[in-house]
């Protein structure tokens, strides 16, 4: 099974999110990308309290139609901080295979704050996709004393037990869900930055207001 797990706050999700979980998933040929929406983010606060139902259920909706999309709700229900380390060691184990983990280079380039990072390298592949304004770094800038154990490839680096860490250029979507989450609080549109579903859902709900 080659499959992707993609964390996140997803306060909302929007559209630069499922645009480039989908390059990703084509790039790599996975089986399946699982959207897994944290409880508590361990790197930032989490902006208007948004309930975890409530990002569930956004996500749910924008991933309808999309056969290669899932949702788990694996770190809502496990609430407290959300360590991906134990989002990866969970679906190693149901599908009994290294995933890739997706992430956004952003992200990526602050990975040695994670929590048990030594084991997150062994656990898992990483997809870092491109990011308007975020710099890709050598990588012993971003992992330090971690990179002497990688050698280049032609995608990125990869490991002696085989892990690699995979640099994709995806298209360039300057959306964050900050910027949406201000642009509701200013009532302007957020028509096509998010799927219709999507807008009509926040709205009613009237989430970010
Ligand atoms: P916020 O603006 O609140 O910080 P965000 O838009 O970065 O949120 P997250 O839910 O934190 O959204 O993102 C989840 C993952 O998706 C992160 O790894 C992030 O780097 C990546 N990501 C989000 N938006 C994009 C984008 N437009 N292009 C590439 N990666 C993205």
């Amino acid at each position: 099974m080659r499959f992707g797990i993609f964390g996140g706050t997803f306060n909302p999700v929007h559209s630069g999110h499922l645009r480039v979980a989908e390059e990703v998933r084509q790039y790599l040929d996975l089986e399946k990308v699982i959207f897994v929406p944290s409880y508590l983010p361990p790197h930032k606060d989490l902006a208007d309290n948004v309930h975890a139902d409530k990002r569930l259920e956004i996500v749910k909706i924008a991933i309808k139609g999309n056969p290669y999309f899932d949702l788990s709700s694996f770190e809502v229900e496990n609430k407290g901080n959300s360590y991906s380390i134990f989002t990866i060691e969970h679906f190693r184990k149901i599908y009994k295979a290294t995933p890739y983990f997706i992430l956004g280079q952003d992200a990526f380039n602050d990975i040695l704050s994670w929590y048990d990072k030594d084991r997150l390298f062994s656990l898992t592949h990483f997809a870092v996709m491109s990011r308007p304004h975020a710099q890709r770094l050598p990588l012993n800038r971003i992992i330090g004393e971690h990179a002497a154990g990688y050698s280049q490839t032609q995608r990125g680096y990869i490991k002696e037990c085989g892990n690699e860490i995979i640099y994709i250029e995806v298209t360039p979507l300057d959306i964050s869900s900050s910027k949406i989450r201000d642009m509701c609080k200013k009532q302007e549109s957020i028509r096509y930055l998010v799927p219709e579903e999507v807008e009509k859902y926040i709205k009613n709900e009237r989430i970010y207001l």
